[in-house]
């Protein structure tokens, strides 16, 4: 069985940009139904979700496509919980050394990151994704993960209408903007010093 993970802060943690509703129903309806759908597509858990993008070919041919999307679902919402808190942090160490080369400073990389995240239409999410250290921010659409592309993701912002429509209604560019007030870099700045 695979196992929802815990949220690493209250439902209000991330008020008033989020808010406790927002956060309550999108973790206990949207994240934990795909964690409930994988559990009926797959009989046994010998890969760990994040191995199942890169071991899909070991899955029967008429499910693949559910098992990914569902997989998808429970690690895209994973890593988007892990890349806020209450406070928020910049990135760190060698993840802040990268982003200092590749874009300048922290705050023209998190105008970049916006502006991107602006660009997506319909449901999807914006990466910031490493490939042999390098870094790059990327769309992709619905339930895909970087991993598919044998990319690592580090920290997402989820653009599905489900993430700010309680909020924010139509206005996805303020919640956008608004989710940098939460965005936390602890995990991808892990992430990105186990790799190196
Ligand atoms: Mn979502």
């Amino acid at each position: 069985m695979y196992k929802l993970m815990k949220l690493p802060y209250s439902y209000g943690a991330l008020k008033p940009d989020i808010s406790e509703k927002t956060v309550y129903i999108h973790y206990n309806k949207h994240h934990k139904k795909y964690n409930d759908n994988l559990n009926k597509l797959v009989e046994n858990d010998i890969y760990p979700v994040e191995l199942i993008p890169s071991n899909i070919d070991k899955f029967p041919l008429d499910k693949r496509g559910k098992i990914l999307y569902n997989a998808g679902g429970v690690l895209n919402h994973n890593l988007y919980w892990n890349s806020m808190s209450e406070k928020g942090a910049k990135p760190k160490e060698k993840l802040l050394k990268k982003v200092n080369d590749m874009y300048d400073n922290y705050e023209n990389f998190k105008r970049i990151f916006i502006n991107k995240a602006k660009m997506l239409t319909g449901s999807g999410y914006t990466f910031l994704v490493t490939n042999n250290g390098d870094l790059t921010i990327m769309n992709l659409p619905n339930q895909e993960t970087p991993l598919s592309y044998g990319l690592t993701p580090l920290f997402t912002i989820d653009l599905w209408e489900h993430a700010y429509y309680l909020d924010y209604q139509n206005n996805k560019d303020l919640y956008i903007e608004n989710f940098f007030k939460k965005a936390d870099f602890t995990y991808a700045s892990q992430i990105y010093e186990s790799l190196s």
